[in-house]
């Protein structure tokens, strides 16, 4: 009778551990998931007048067609999607309305 009590206390106790373990890895998963506040860059594949080929974010009212731009990737700020660009452009730049601090 005392085993069977210390063999349910057992199963109880092992359960209320992988509950806590299981709500723990959830809330792990809920912060990977939390936005990022990146965006996805592209870069025009039509230079400017000057030469420069700026970049964009896919929100952007600026943007070019689909088919005028390359995709660069999802950065979380326009410096990394600058040097990105500058693998495919020598001279780029930040679109004024969406990429104001690479302008
Ligand atoms: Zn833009």
């Amino acid at each position: 009778m005392e085993i069977k009590k210390q063999l349910k206390l057992t199963a109880f106790i092992l359960i209320m551990i992988a509950s806590v373990i299981s709500s723990c890895a959830k809330e792990e998963q809920e912060v990977i998931d939390e936005p990022t506040y990146s965006s996805n860059y592209y870069v025009n594949k039509n230079a400017q007048s000057d030469g420069t080929h700026k970049i964009h974010t896919s929100g952007c009212s600026h943007a070019p067609d689909a088919a005028n731009r390359i995709h660069l990737g999802n950065f979380d700020s326009c410096h990394k999607a600058i040097t990105e660009a500058r693998n495919h452009y020598d001279k780029v730049s930040g679109c004024y309305y969406c990429s104001r601090d690479c302008y």
